[in-house]
């Protein structure tokens, strides 16, 4: 499970979190949209712990990422319990980020053999059975510059779950495919949610897949949740301005 209480997170003068609540329970699908520029992908970034915040507490799986003290001042944990609380998160990019130079297979093991020290050969099974639930199994031994965007993206689905994450963050992970290459991503992501005990935070722009996989859909807006509710009733009878205006636009 996720929690967040009283984030504020700035870049300069532009205040990017806004005094953010937010829990996410264990298992839960979560659905973020809202306009560009509002602060979802900096939400999921500092999930991923790539970014620092300013005020407020962060909870990953019942451990304190950031705390803060009476001040609301936050403060980090340590280097090595903040290794320990990554190792329960997974993300998957807009862009797929495949190192260029490994195949689809070692793009996979990587991080099990090199961070979880996971035996090779044991680490390689992993990696095949991974590329053949996404519908790579014939594409093993290919480098990144020779698949689709559609194939990396999935090569990159494989790679998050081969750390075995608790919560896993998927940012617009469609957005930079052709249109005929969506449904095979979304296929598998559709796959990897029906995992009772995944935690998945998902930011997207597809709103028929959000309405179909979400517990739970969130507006944000300027660096807050401006509106919240089960997918049915949420795209249906959206209750502020904002909500029904930003879905005017996209749906
Ligand atoms: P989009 O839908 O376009 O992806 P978003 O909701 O994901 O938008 P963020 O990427 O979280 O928005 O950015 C929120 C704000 O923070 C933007 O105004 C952006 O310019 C700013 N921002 C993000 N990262 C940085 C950074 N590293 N340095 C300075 N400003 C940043
Ligand atoms: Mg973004």
């Amino acid at each position: 499970s996720v929690q967040l209480r009283n984030v504020t997170k700035r870049f300069g003068a532009s205040t990017v979190l806004n005094d953010l609540n937010l829990e996410v329970g264990q298992g839960e699908k979560l659905v973020v949209i809202g306009p560009s520029g509002s602060g979802k992908s900096t939400l999921l970034r500092v999930l991923m712990t790539l970014e620092g915040i300013d005020r407020g507490s962060v909870s990953i799986c019942g451990r304190e990422l950031w705390s803060c003290d009476s001040t609301g001042a936050a403060r980090q944990a340590s280097a090595r319990q903040t290794r320990t609380i990554r190792s329960d998160v997974g993300m998957v990019f807009q862009s797929f980020n495949l190192f260029p130079h490994l195949t689809a297979l070692e793009n996979v093991t990587e991080g099990p053999i090199r961070v979880l020290k996971m035996p090779k050969e044991k680490a390689v099974s992993l990696g095949k059975e991974l590329l053949r639930r996404v519908g790579l199994e014939d594409r093993c031994d290919y480098y990144p510059a020779r698949m689709s965007g559609g194939q990396q993206q999935r090569v990159a689905i494989a790679r998050a779950m081969a750390m075995r994450p608790k919560i896993l963050l998927f940012d617009e992970v469609t957005s930079a495919l052709d249109p005929e290459l969506v449904g095979e991503v979304l296929a598998v992501i559709r796959e990897l949610t029906h995992q009772k005990e995944l935690t998945v935070i998902m930011v997207t722009h597809q709103m028929s897949f959000a309405r179909e996989i979400a517990d739970r859909v969130c507006f944000f807006d300027h660096g807050r949740i401006v509106e919240e509710g089960e997918p049915y009733q949420f795209f249906s009878q959206p209750k502020s301005a904002r909500t029904q205006a930003f879905l005017k636009s996209v749906l």
